[in-house]
């Protein structure tokens, strides 16, 4: 699949699997059952391969809701100006809520939906990503679960797209040069 367009394999399926369930036991041993479930809020489109993962490794009740966003910019890097596509179900006020993420870079939009989410009066609010990159450290989002620390690449699959392909590789990798320039 995607034959010649993958430069090397940064994290593999096993790998992958391995995190998500210590993720999951860290994320569960902080919220004992006490008689609400908890809401994760997938970020849409990149980490819905994660959040779904992620709620089957969680012993505990979770309730799924989705949001999608748009951040006003290029591509590859994103301005911090967000518009919502598609907003939350339900009221999430008084829950606990986790927001789940494929990846932050520079954490402009995470900081945009903590601030969002936040409005709405949760009992608490966290997040969980799969991966970030080293200039995340820049912009002051507190991020408490995170998966791998990853180099400063363009990295896809698991969800990850470059013009929306490669979502469905279960493993993620770094794109060869040619398949940007071609
Ligand atoms: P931030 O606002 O943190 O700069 O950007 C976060 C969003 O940018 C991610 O949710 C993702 O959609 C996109 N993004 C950032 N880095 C990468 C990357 O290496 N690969 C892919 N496919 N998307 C990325
Ligand atoms: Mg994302
Ligand atoms: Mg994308």
């Amino acid at each position: 699949m995607y034959d010649g367009d993958i430069a090397s394999v940064l994290i593999t399926e096993q790998q992958i699997g391995e995190k998500v369930a210590e993720l999951a036991k860290q994320v569960a041993d902080d919220y004992p059952e006490n008689g609400t479930d908890l809401v994760l809020v997938g970020v849409l489109k990149g980490a819905v391969m994660f959040m779904t993962d992620f709620a089957r490794a969680l012993p505990v009740p979770v309730q799924l809701e989705f949001m999608a966003v748009s951040s006003y910019g290029s591509a590859t890097s994103s301005s911090g100006v967000v518009r919502i596509l598609k907003d939350l179900d339900r009221d999430i006020a008084g829950r606990d809520v986790v927001i789940v993420e494929d990846i932050i870079d520079s954490g402009l939009t995470l900081s945009w939906l903590l601030k969002n989410l936040a409005s709405r009066n949760p009992k608490s609010l966290e997040v969980v990503t799969l991966l970030r990159k080293p200039d995340a450290v820049t912009v002051d989002v507190p991020v408490k679960y995170v998966g791998f620390e990853i180099p400063n690449e363009f990295v896809v699959g698991y969800g990850l797209d470059f013009a929306e392909r490669y979502r469905d590789l279960p493993y993620i990798g770094t794109l060869d040069p040619k398949v940007y320039t071609s």
